[in-house]
């Protein structure tokens, strides 16, 4: 893909960029193993410094930093300034936290004096995606530069701006040259950074197909690899739940981010005895919702990011109803600039269709009528994917069975499936392996590092 900015509200080429160069990219990366090398000379509480900066600095520039994403990716303004406080909110988790996370742990046994250390990797290539342009990178960047590791930034190619702006705040936060850098380069040239014996380890965020063709080449060169893949994660709601909270947490669940997010509610699977209450009160929540220019404060919906992305969502519902599927509301794109898709309900997809078991990355919920907990484990489960869940139901028996048998990285009662710094993300299945945020995110790039000390045998 051309590295291009084309604003999605208006198709409009914003900039483009020329791709690095094979002799621009080793000096980027000669910078960084640099930079590794000379880790040492920038102890924790320096680091803890900067880190705190960068805080700052996003709570500060807050405004433009979230206009930037709205007019690259079509973010809707407030949802764009969210996500700059949260990587602020990351980068102050890391900063609080780094220093018991990284603290050496004494093994607790007779007779054997050992311990654990906690020592970064080197330098670590991160591959992003476009749909949240600074979280994604933050979470990714928060914990590896706390820890002592180095970043190589390949973000998406659409999203070249936000790409530059995070290298240049990691630089004025106060982190030495090379600690972080942006590298504006092709999918194609990603083979050859991984391949070179200075990078250490990868991290993707992304489709399955970017997933499997990077773990292929780190799996061959042996180097450590964190996928965050797809998902398409049910949301459940049982007799039990407060049908108001959970039909308003439904809409937002599927519209956040105009339905491209991972983690978002994908599927909703509804016990018979309240589908048919839940689904009008659904629709009728999905239909108001508005859609429209993302600049503007009260848009809730804005256009997906890429021409690219309203032709697939198009095909696939397209698809769902060649199928047997049938619209509830929406189902189109809707016309005129920019690339909007009305807010679609759909429901009877037929299990056997290929839509079924595909993510659908846009504002396009698919209502499934469940028997019981039973019938919704076995659909909640009969996906490729195994991100997160989340579940309505205030029944203590029930949650219990949805925590032990649902196949995924997170299960969420009573509430909607959300990221944050305190708590493990990530996925099983085709969603990908490794965990990001909270100590296990950061140890996901450590090397845990075993000293033992013999003890002196006492003289004869
Ligand atoms: P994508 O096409 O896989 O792109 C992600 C990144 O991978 C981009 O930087 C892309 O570069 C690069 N890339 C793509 N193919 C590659 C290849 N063969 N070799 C090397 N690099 C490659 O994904 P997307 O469409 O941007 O993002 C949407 C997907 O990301 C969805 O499936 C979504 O669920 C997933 N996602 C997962 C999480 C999570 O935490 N689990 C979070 C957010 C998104 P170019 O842009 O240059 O092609």
């Amino acid at each position: 893909m051309p590295i291009q900015s084309i604003n999605p509200a208006s198709g409009v080429l914003l900039r483009s960029f020329t791709p690095l160069t094979d002799e621009e990219l080793q000096q980027k990366i000669a910078l960084a193993h640099d930079a590794f090398t000379h880790s040492a000379e920038l102890p924790l509480p320096h680091r803890e410094l900067c880190m705190r900066k960068l805080a700052h600095l996003l709570e500060e520039e807050a405004a433009e930093l979230a206009a930037l994403i709205t007019s690259e990716m079509g973010k809707p303004i407030t949802q764009a300034r969210a996500e700059i406080a949260k990587c602020a909110a990351v980068c102050r988790y890391y900063a609080d936290n780094a220093a018991r996370i990284l603290a050496p742990e004494p093994i607790d046994a007779a007779s054997i004096d050992a311990s654990v250390r906690w020592d970064p990797l080197g330098v670590v290539l991160a591959v992003m995606p476009w749909n949240f342009p600074f979280w994604q990178v933050f979470r990714f960047l928060a914990p590896a530069l706390m820890a002592g590791n180095v970043g190589l930034l390949k973000h998406a190619s659409n999203v070249p701006q936000c790409a530059l702006a995070i290298d240049t705040l990691v630089r004025r936060a106060g982190f030495p040259r090379g600690c972080f850098q942006t590298l504006l380069i092709e999918a194609s040239q990603v083979e050859a950074v991984l391949a070179d014996e200075r990078i250490a380890a990868v991290t993707v965020t992304g489709s399955e197909s970017a997933g499997r063709a990077i773990a292929a080449q780190a799996g061959w060169l042996i180097k450590k690899s964190v996928l965050e893949l797809g998902g398409s994660d049910p949301f459940i709601v049982m007799p039990s739940a407060s049908l108001d909270a959970a039909v308003t947490a439904a809409v937002e669940a599927r519209c956040i981010n105009s339905g491209q997010s991972c983690i978002a509610a994908k599927r909703f699977l509804i016990e018979d005895s309240i589908y048919n209450d839940f689904e009008s009160r659904f629709v009728a929540a999905m239909d108001a919702m508005k859609v429209g220019d993302p600049a503007l404060e009260d848009t809730r919906i804005g256009p997906l990011a890429t021409a690219a992305q309203i032709e697939e969502i198009h095909q696939q519902v397209q698809a769902a109803l060649h199928a047997g599927a049938c619209v509830l509301t929406g189902g189109e794109r809707m016309l005129g600039r920019g690339f909007y898709y009305e807010p679609t309900v759909l429901a009877g997809v037929p299990r056997t269709s290929q839509v079924y078991r595909q993510e659908i990355f846009g504002p396009v919920a698919m209502l499934f009528r469940v028997a019981d907990i039973d019938e919704a484990i076995a659909v909640a489960n009969d996906t490729p994917f195994g991100l997160a869940a989340s579940i309505w139901t205030r029944n203590r028996a029930e949650q219990a069975r949805f925590a032990a048998e649902l196949q995924c990285g997170a299960v969420f009662f009573n509430t909607q499936s959300a990221s944050d710094p305190r708590i493990p993300f990530g996925g099983i299945k085709r969603s990908g392996y490794g965990r990001e945020l909270s100590a296990a995110g950061m140890r996901e790039f450590l090397n845990a590092k075993t000293v033992v000390i013999a003890q002196p045998k006492p003289a004869p």
